[in-house]
Order: C-alpha cells, then structure tokens, then sequence
C-alpha cells in the first residue's frame, strides 16, 4: 500500500528578486499513517518550509509531493483548500489565533469552510474544548488566555474537521516547560487515537518523544531513526482524496457577516470615520435631491396654476434699450380690444400699473395700483374675498371703484373697520372699495402679491395712470391644442399695428418646459455634487479595507490553513465592505431625510420621493462593492504559506 506521505527528491527554492536560495535539497521521506513523527533541526534548517510542503500551504519548486499516491501539484487552489481542511490540522509556535474570535468560534473556523450547520458546529468544538479542559474558557478571546490555554484551543481547531494529519510547527516553542510538557502528551494522546502526528522542533528532548526522529541540516535529511513501530489505527477522518466542489457560495452567509461586524468593531474609531464618508455621500444625495425636487414641485404648480391655455403679451426688453424709463407708447388698451377679436382668444386681459399713495384718514400707505379688467381674477386664478370685482357697467362707467389686496387692507384698515363701502384716495382721488381680493402671499420672486389696490382699467388710465402703456396682457385662448397658432397670429397683429416687432408674447407651457430643463440641470449638479462625496466615501471605504488586509494578512493564512477557498477570503473582505457601506448608507439616508424635515419645519418646500433614496443607498451599496474589491482580490491571492509568515 502507498504511504500517507511521500515526498520524492523535492527541492524548494525561494526567490528574492533576483537571489534564489536553495533552502530545502532532494529531500526524499514516507510517512506512513498513524505516525508519530518529529522533525528536529536548527533554526534555518528548512523544517518550517517542509512543514508548509507536507501541509500544502506551499509547493515545492521541483520534485513530487504524493498524498495516498496522489500528486497535488495536479490540484487546483479549491483542491488543495479542501485537502487542508478535511486532512490537516495544523498547530503553530505563535498559537495563529483570530484575536477578534472567542475560543470556542476560533475552533469553529475550519467546520465554517467545510460547510457545517451551525448547531453541529457549536456542539463539536464546546466537546473538543471541554475534553482540552478549557469547558470554562468558550468565551474568552485569545488575549484573555495563557500561551498554553491558546495552544491547546489551536489543538482543538487542527482537530475540527477531523485532522487526520497533525502537523504541528514548534508546538511548544512559545511555552513554559510544564505547558509544553501538556501540549506534547497532548499530541501523544492524539497520535494513540488514530491522528498521524508530525512535530517540528529544534530541541531534541521534545524530539525525542516522537517515535520517530528525522533530523534535518541545511535542507538535507541527515538522519531517519524509527525507534519504536506500533501498529496503530488510522484515524482515517476526512479522506485526502481529489474532491471538486462546485461554486457554492460562502458556507455559511451569516457567519461571513458576524465575522465582519466583529472586524468593524475591533476599530470602532476608524471604522466611525469611514462610515462618516458614506453617510456624508448618501445624506447629501437624499437632501439635495429632496430640496431640489421640493423647489422645483412648488415652482411648477404655479405655473400650472396660470393655466396653460395663457398666452403673455408684454414689451419686449429690446424696445427699452437705450430709452429713457421705458416711455416709449408700446401697448394700448387698443391692442387688447383687437386681440380680443382674434378667433380663439377667450379673453384679453390688460393690466396698468403704476406706484400710488393711498390714504385713509391720517394713514399714508405707498402701494401698486392695478388698472385692469373684469376677465382679471379669472385670467390669474385669483378669487376675490369678499364683495365683489370690478364688472362692465364700472368699466364703461369710468366708476371711481377699488378692490383691495390684503396687505392693503391690514394697512389701512388696521382700526377693525369693514373696509367695503369705505372711501379711500387714491393719489388724492376718492374711490370707493367694492371688494377684497382673497390672499395670494408671496410670488417665487418674494414680492407681496397681496400688496396691491386694483381699478377699472377705463377710470385708472384716465384719472391715476396718466399714461396709455400698458404692462402686460393675459390672452387665453380657447382652444389650446392651437395656442401656438393663436400665438402666432397675435405677434403678427401686433406687428402690423406697431409696425414693428416690440412685443414678445411668452406661453405658460413653454416657461414651464424652460423651468422645468433648468430646474433638472440644477438637480444634475447638485446629484453630482453629492455623487463625488460617495466616491470620496467610497475611497476611505477602500483604504480601510487596505489597511484591514495588511493588518490581518495572518488571519486570511489562518483561514487558508483551515480550509478556507480563494473565494471564501473575497467573499469575506467584500461583505466586509458591503456591510460598512450599508451601514453608512442606511445612516445616510435617516440624516439626509432628518435634513430634508429640517428643512421643510424651516419653511422650504421639499419633496421625499423614494427614487433618490434608493438610488443613494444602492449607490452606497455598489461603492462598497467596487472599493471593496480590490482589497478584497489582495487578500484573496496571498500566499497561505507567506500569509503565515506576516508580522
Ligand atoms: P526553520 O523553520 O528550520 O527555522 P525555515 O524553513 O523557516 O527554517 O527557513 C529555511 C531558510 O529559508 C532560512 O534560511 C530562511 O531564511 C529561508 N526562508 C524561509 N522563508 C523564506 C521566504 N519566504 N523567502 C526567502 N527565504 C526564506
Ligand atoms: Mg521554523
């Protein structure tokens, strides 16, 4: 029958840039199963990079390594992780212990590789602790244990899943006699248990426990003496044969994520302040896109509140250029009346103003006098309060009448008295109020819309105005799939009559499609404002993950010893930085929306809509995922053997 272990002439040699050092020289050597074998040499002998060859943590440069007659240099990165799992179980000088990990979960890790569930797990390692006689020290982390309690819990781990081939690196090196003492009698036991047993050493009184001694010197074995052959039963506990396992995700994905919490956790501080980053990010994006959304929602509902059946005739800037105070004649109330003649024109609705002084008894008040017609609360969606509007017969009539805007009338009238019948004088003329209008507050300009007195536009241009220009004039049209039509045809009228272009006529939906294009311009910057703090958070998400792989490179070949894949050490780092950046995302979004309601209780218009907000936290998500990546490839393709030997 073929050894357990066969080595045939392997040689190892490192590589230092351009120096290549021969540490290991056609070393030959079976070991059979059910072995108790040391390895003893001096320090720089090659026993460690022997011991990574036997443990397949490394591959020799030259030679044949057969386990059971079969040569791993034929098995692939997943291979050669299961073999580690299911056959070896290894016990190091330096303990390799997760300092993060309780006992009982650093005996655990192996078992999370090979798939175990949960229960069986736990009950497994609290039996292999409980017979080590640490039952009382589950729960304790590696530095709350001594050198030879953390030795014995790494016995336990290389146990886990069965550990048919013990090796064990200078298992005592690190101990006091008497711990060591423990720690070998330990290794006995195992190896009278079935475990085939092989320890490295430099001194020979823990050598010369085994029952067979392979003394090695500058990478050649110089003796092989087997002082005592026993008969033992092969543990024959996980088989070390070619297994293909397919692409199953991570063993356990709860496990991954715990483990990542407890990473986290073991730098609260730096991992505060990559979580600021992200939430930073993700706050800004939900209230910016909150606020911008709200401003541009209030900012369209009053231009749909206009209508989109209006059309607006007013000058056009280029005619005040270079004339005195606008005083050029440019609309009359004449162009009005033909407009209205127009086919389907509903209305004209002129408008006149000028500044007056009001007066009522001794009161003085400066406000905006509107000269305009009947059409005028329905052209402007503005109802009057009470009494009534200017109507036609005040009109023809040229009747000296008023309608008052709030502010007006809480000017005036601040006394309590019922403004309707009263007189006041405008400019020193008595009119008599009719009506209040209803308020309307301030425009998205911020001025005081309700700061105003109208008047039949017949009676004002006659006794206040002065003058016949007219500011604007409200056309709606009745029609208005063939508003641009009507449009047209009021520029063309008006043209002729001026006989020349001096007057710019806009449209409701053409100022609202306007707004609207800037407005989404507006919120594109501000997305991207926001969008270039994620990546600055997505960055310290990628340096704290850096940082987080050189730091625990140990850990990652702890892992790979036991049996972790490739793809379990990404998988691992990546949720790592799935779980910062959710988290950051998930606070970023509780401040951006507490912003956006602080906003709103400030009086800004916001609008929560659950786009942004899931956008923002998907954002985060990917950010964690892309700058998590390259971390987590680094940590993934380390060498177990290097990875081992880290600081
Ligand atoms: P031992 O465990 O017997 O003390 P090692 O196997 O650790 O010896 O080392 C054997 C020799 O190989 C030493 O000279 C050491 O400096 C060298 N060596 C070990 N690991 C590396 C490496 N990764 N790169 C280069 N040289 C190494
Ligand atoms: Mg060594």
């Amino acid at each position: 029958m073929a050894p357990l272990l066969s080595l045939d002439k392997v040689s190892k040699t490192y590589f230092n840039g351009d120096l290549a050092v021969e540490v290991l020289h056609d070393i030959s050597l079976d070991i059979e199963a059910g072995e108790f074998v040391a390895i003893m040499g001096q320090s720089g002998s090659g026993k460690s990079t022997l011991m990574n060859i036997l443990g397949c943590l490394d591959q020799p440069t030259s030679g044949d390594y057969l386990i059971e007659a079969e040569n791993v240099a034929g098995f692939d990165g997943d291979e050669l992780a299961a073999l580690r799992r299911r056959t070896f179980g290894f016990v190091f000088q330096a303990y390799n212990l997760i300092p993060t990990a309780t006992a009982r979960e650093n005996v655990e890790v192996p078992a999370i590789y090979a798939g175990v569930p949960a229960g069986d797990r736990h009950e497994r390692a609290e039996a292999l602790l409980n017979s080590l006689k640490l039952g009382d020290r589950l729960d304790h982390r590696p530095g709350q244990l001594s050198g030879g309690q953390q030795q014995r819990v790494s016995i336990a781990r290389a146990l886990m899943n069965g550990g048919r081939v013990i090796l064990a690196d200078e298992p005592t090196g690190a101990l006091d006699s008497q711990s060591g003492q423990e720690v070998m009698a330990l290794l006995r036991e195992m190896n009278a248990n079935g475990h085939t047993v092989i320890v490295i050493t430099h001194a020979r009184e823990v050598a010369e426990q085994a029952d067979r001694l392979i003394e090695i010197r500058d990478g050649r074995i110089i003796a092989d003496r087997t002082r005592k052959r026993r008969a033992v039963p092969d543990a024959a506990i996980g088989l070390a044969q070619r297994t293909r396992e397919g692409f199953a995700a991570i063993a356990d994905m709860s496990e991954a994520i715990r483990m990542a919490m407890r990473a986290l956790r073991a730098n609260l501080f730096r991992t505060i302040l990559t979580l600021l980053g992200i939430v930073i990010g993700v706050g800004s994006v939900v209230a910016m896109l909150a606020i911008g959304t709200g401003a541009q929602d209030s900012v369209l509902s009053r231009i749909s509140s206009m209508g989109s059946d209006l059309l607006l005739v007013r000058p056009s800037m280029a005619n005040f250029r270079g004339s005195a105070g606008g005083s050029n004649v440019t609309l009359v109330p004449a162009d009005a009346d033909a407009i209205r003649d127009l086919p389907n024109v509903a209305f004209a609705v002129p408008e006149m103003t000028s500044n007056v002084t009001l007066r009522r008894g001794n009161v003085d008040y400066q406000t905006t006098a509107n000269g305009t017609v009947p059409q005028f609360t329905e052209a402007k969606s503005w109802a009057v309060g009470r009494g009534e509007f200017i109507n036609r017969k005040d009109m023809e009539t040229y009747a000296p009448v008023a309608v008052l805007g709030q502010t007006v009338v809480t000017t005036l009238f601040a006394d309590g008295t019922d403004p309707i019948g009263q007189y006041v004088l405008v400019n020193k003329i008595p009119f008599q109020v009719i009506g209040i209008m209803s308020e309307m507050g301030a425009s998205a300009g911020g001025t005081d819309r309700d700061d105003v007195v109208l008047v039949p536009l017949t009676t004002g241009s006659m006794r206040i105005f002065g003058q016949r220009n007219i500011r604007t004039i409200t056309v709606k049209v009745e029609d208005a799939s063939a508003i641009d039509l009507t449009q047209e045809r009021i520029q063309a009228l008006l043209n002729d009559r001026h006989k020349r272009e001096d007057t710019q006529i806009t449209n409701m939906s053409s100022v609202r499609e306007a707004f609207t294009e800037t407005s989404n311009t507006m919120k594109l910057f501000l997305g991207s404002v926001a969008a270039i703090s994620l990546i600055v958070g997505g960055i310290g998400v990628m340096n704290i993950m850096l940082v987080s792989v050189s730091e625990r490179t140990r850990e990652i070949g702890v892992r790979m010893a036991t049996g972790a894949r490739r793809r379990d050490i990404l998988v691992q780092f990546i949720i790592e930085a799935l779980v910062v950046s959710a988290i950051g995302g998930a606070i970023g979004v509780v401040v951006g929306l507490g912003t956006g309601y602080a906003a709103r209780y400030f009086g800004l218009p916001v609008a929560f809509t659950a786009g942004p907000v899931a956008l923002a936290f998907a954002c985060s998500f990917a950010t964690g995922l892309i700058f998590g990546y390259l971390p987590a490839r680094n940590a993934s393709r380390l060498q177990p053997a290097m990875a081992l030997s880290a600081d």
